[in-house]
């Protein structure tokens, strides 16, 4: 008789019992692209292995609206290659869909007759969205996984977090327990049954074919993610907390768009991190972004149904930007005209060129980026809404719930306290220009920026 691993079961948690078919353990991926370290996978195939049967992971695109780009996609689809050749490999099976998988999966799910379904836990409303009708819709046993926080966003804290400073004493309680080695997925021991493979075979509709016209710099796939961030903890974490604030020096590990796709486990990395046995100062500031600043995101879109709207701003926020939203605006943009980086201010347009260009902005820009766009537009609604649209079109790692939750920190004071008052941003922390000067060498980065354009 084969034993649960403990380890693993505390990963998931059972959101439907039902009727348990003869075919397969069916795992729905979608957050987590990646068969090393992802908790749901080995869930699935630990309930196949107890149940002696088959593993068949499936995926499909799933955004349900149009503001994905085909870069993303394609950051998407090629790390999905790496999957299904390491699946094969592990004689586990894929099906790879086109269709929004309320459309097909539970048909499919009653066709094989399916085990149980497991799926990755997401906070966002669309897969959220998709959960409520597939759990409508299937009889079989439904499991959610975690496998893209260490601890898993509903076992960490059952409410909404004030800040980084409620939530994080609730993580480093749990820290140790759960920053535990993950073990390796199996070569899985049962096959797919003909009759299940034959309807894998007439179901197969290959996501959109990859275009090499629409890409990043940054390579996409597991492996490329492991080696980034094997090179990142030799040597730039060092100087993480004195370069990370710095957008003219590489200081951050860019790895957040592997970790947006979940090509890479966030659980490895902090494990990866601390086998290094460097000292606290050196891996504490990465870590705090790492897993508290993370996983309080995460938190927010859980229980913040309001994350991408002005109704999430925490209360003092919203009542201090109503009594500005009148204030006279010096500027105020169209959303053509920021999309296009057609402001009067030269580094503010260039972060917008440097998305577009590279998918990706340093992250003490952002911050700035959202900001102004608060101050130029005609109220917090509008300045949510066209920050929202841009950076989920153009930065590689948008649509996740770091980028609400960022957000709302710059435009809402989510997760941030009250400052000093004033005009368009009433007690909403302000950035301006002159700061950015302070900080960093804005000449140089607006030379850098321009650069790379001229020479595309
Ligand atoms: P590093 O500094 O190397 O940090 C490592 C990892 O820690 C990141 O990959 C990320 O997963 C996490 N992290 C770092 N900073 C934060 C933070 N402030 N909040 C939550 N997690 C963090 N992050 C996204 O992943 N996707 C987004 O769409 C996104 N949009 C943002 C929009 C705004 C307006 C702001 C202010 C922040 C946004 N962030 C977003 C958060 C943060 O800026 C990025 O995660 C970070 O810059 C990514 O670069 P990196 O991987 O090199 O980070």
């Amino acid at each position: 008789m084969h034993r649960r691993n403990p380890d693993i079961v505390r990963r998931g948690r059972r959101l439907k019992t039902g009727y348990k078919g003869e075919g397969p353990v069916v795992y729905w991926m979608s957050r987590d692209q990646r068969v090393t370290d992802n908790w749901a996978l080995l869930l699935a195939q630990q309930e196949a292995v107890v149940h002696k049967t088959g593993l068949l992971v499936v995926f499909s695109m799933q955004h349900d609206g149009s503001n994905i780009n085909p870069a993303q996609l394609n950051f998407s689809r090629k790390g999905l290659t790496e999957v299904e050749h390491e699946l094969q490999k592990l004689n586990i099976g894929w099906l790879e869909f086109q269709d929004s998988p309320d459309l097909w999966l539970p048909k499919f799910i009653h066709e094989i007759d399916a085990k149980i379904v497991v799926c990755d836990f997401d906070p966002l409303k669309p897969h959220r969205r998709l959960q409520k009708q597939l759990l409508e819709n299937l009889k079989t046993p439904f499991y959610e996984v975690d496998a893209h926080n260490i601890i898993p966003a509903w076992t960490s804290s059952n409410k909404k977090e004030y800040g980084a400073y409620t939530i994080r004493p609730k993580l480093k309680r749990l820290l140790d327990d759960h920053l535990t080695d993950i073990p390796p997925v199996q070569p899985h021991p049962h096959s797919l049954s003909s009759a299940c493979l034959q309807m894998i075979e007439k179901m197969h509709s290959p996501l959109l074919s990859p275009s090499t016209s629409e890409e990043y710099s940054i390579k996409p796939g597991s492996s490329q993610a492991m080696s980034t961030a094997i090179s990142f903890i030799q040597a730039p974490l060092l100087d993480y907390e004195s370069q990370r604030n710095d957008p003219c020096l590489d200081g951050q590990s860019g790895l957040s768009p592997y970790l947006h796709f979940g090509q890479l486990s966030a659980q490895r990395l902090a494990l990866l991190v601390r086998e290094k046995q460097l000292s606290h100062e050196i891996t504490e500031p990465f870590l705090e972004e790492l897993i508290v600043r993370r996983e309080l995101s995460d938190n927010f879109c859980l229980y913040e149904n309001n994350y991408d709207n002005v109704n999430g701003f925490t209360e003092w926020a919203q009542k201090t930007l109503n009594l500005h939203k009148k204030d006279k605006r010096e500027f105020i943009y169209s959303l053509e005209a920021l999309e296009t980086g057609n402001t009067h201010q030269m580094l503010w347009n260039c972060c917008q060129l440097d998305l577009i260009q590279s998918g990706k902005l340093h992250g003490f820009l952002r911050m700035y980026w959202a900001k102004k766009i608060l101050q130029w537009t005609k109220d917090p609604e509008t300045a949510i809404s066209y920050a929202i649209h841009l950076n989920d079109r153009y930065s590689i790692d948008g649509h996740d719930p770091n980028g609400y939750a960022g957000i709302a920190w710059s435009i809402g004071g989510v997760h941030d306290r009250a400052w000093g008052e004033r005009p368009v941003f009433g007690k909403i922390r302000y950035m301006n220009e002159a700061g950015c000067r302070r900080k960093f060498d804005v000449k140089k980065y607006i030379a850098s920026v321009l650069d790379r354009r001229d020479n595309r």
